[in-house]
């Protein structure tokens, strides 16, 4: 048997990063087999389409897409598409791989999976982006569908991208199928708290945090990164619960007020000048120092690496919620640990998102409707009920709460192969 990421190693097969780093703490205690971690570390269906699509000035542009079906042994494949001008499919990959834990995590009947176009949506007009939407559809079209592989938004992507994703699956099928993709606006078979359920799943499960280390609810000052869906709707309903947000930021930097930030005005700021840039509320600061500044809960909400070995050590909140896709190193996830400051991972923190999706695949299977009250009820029982299961496996063996998700995510995912006869 070779030793320690020798053995994770696939050479050419091996497209998943995250589970060379991320798996390797963890096999030697759960006894995994050879069989069992080759599963857990190679992605079932890994899909690269290229497709051409005219643009306006009437040039053709060729364009890059991938899906990557991660994990499917206990249900269907679940995740998002994202638009970036950087996507490589080896993240991709990652991606896909995080989604198979953070479905098995909060115990909901899916699969992971990711996608993405390489693409800068800022450099394309509405129409062009439908186009190239979808075209990237029609070359997957095989491949996605209520029971294979359903996607959802992700970064640069949201509920108008997914009504083009509906419409040209449903052309090709020449039927309706609004179960196969989540994230639809309530129109259209979405649930209205989808927008918001990331960022409520991850203040469900970060309460009970707050609970366990006993920090005073009433004097909690949070810093967020980002202010995209997720960071956006965390901020806002954040400072309607009563916390101090005291720094937010979003692409191009932030802003910092010790005293607390006025959220509705920053809203209404971000919508008007499309920056934070200019707030008058607080003073600016850079990504980078939103990171270390003086707060109790740090909440990641942007994109991965953020907290790396040389940040880590400067972090000063006691709290970190991941509610980006893998915002924190493997090294640093180990540093904030040795500091005892609590890192909610985002198998859990973020997994809020997908956990609306499956409301609304339920209810869009059965053509039912549920209201917003029925949706919170029950995303608050799973989510808490998911920190619960962490926090006890963190207690009994005293390790990181990402340890904890893993294995549990991996047992479950592992039990699913053998019920199938596939260990
Ligand atoms: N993109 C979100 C995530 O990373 C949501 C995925 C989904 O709802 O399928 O969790």
């Amino acid at each position: 048997m070779a030793k320690n990421h020798e053995r994770i190693h696939h050479d050419e097969k091996n497209l998943c990063n995250l589970c060379v780093t991320e798996l390797e703490g963890i096999y030697e205690e759960l006894e995994l087999t050879d069989a069992e971690l080759d599963i857990l570390s190679v992605p079932r269906r890994v899909f690269t389409v290229h497709f051409p699509v005219t643009l306006t000035n009437g040039t053709t542009r060729m364009f890059i897409g991938h899906r990557v079906q991660f994990n499917d042994s206990r249900g269907p494949s679940k995740g998002g598409i994202r638009f970036h001008p950087e996507l490589k499919l080896d993240h991709v990959s990652d991606l896909a791989f995080l989604m198979a834990l953070k479905c098995a995590v909060v115990n909901i009947p899916f699969g992971g999976a990711k996608g993405g176009v390489v693409v800068n949506p800022k450099e394309l007009t509405r129409d062009e982006l439908e186009l190239v939407t979808r075209a990237y559809i029609r070359a997957i079209a095989d491949f996605i569908g209520p029971f294979k592989d359903i996607p959802a938004p992700d970064v640069y992507t949201d509920e108008k991208v997914m009504v083009w994703i509906l419409d040209e699956y449903e052309h090709l099928k020449r039927e309706h199928a609004p179960a196969m993709v989540t994230g639809k606006p309530v129109e259209l078979g979405g649930i209205k708290a989808r927008q918001y359920s990331t960022s409520l799943g991850g203040i469900y499960v970060l309460e009970e945090a707050v609970k366990e280390k006993n920090i005073d609810k009433s004097h909690v000052r949070v810093a967020i990164q980002g202010f995209g869906n997720v960071g956006e709707n965390a901020a806002r309903i954040l400072y309607e619960r009563g916390y101090i947000v005291v720094a937010v930021s979003d692409s191009k930097g932030g802003v910092i007020n010790q005293e607390g930030l006025d959220i509705r005005e920053v809203i209404v700021h971000k919508r008007k000048e499309g920056t934070l840039q200019g707030f008058m509320g607080g003073q600016s600061i850079s990504n980078k120092d939103l990171l270390t500044c003086d707060c109790d809960v740090l909440i990641p909400a942007a994109l991965s690496d953020q907290i790396d070995r040389n940040n880590a050590k400067l972090i000063k909140a006691k709290i970190v919620l991941e509610l980006a896709n893998a915002p924190t190193t493997s090294e640093a996830n180990i540093l904030l640990f040795e500091r005892s400051i609590m890192l909610i991972p985002d198998v859990l923190a973020n997994a809020g998102g997908v956990v609306g999706s499956y409301f609304e695949w339920i209810q869009s299977l059965s053509n039912d409707y549920w209201d917003e009250e029925q949706v919170l009820v029950r995303l608050k029982k799973v989510m808490i009920d998911a920190f619960n299961d962490i926090y006890t496996v963190c207690r009994e063996e005293s390790c990181t709460m990402k340890k904890a998700a893993y294995k549990i995510a991996i047992k479950r995912i592992l039990t699913a192969e053998k019920l199938r006869g596939n260990l």
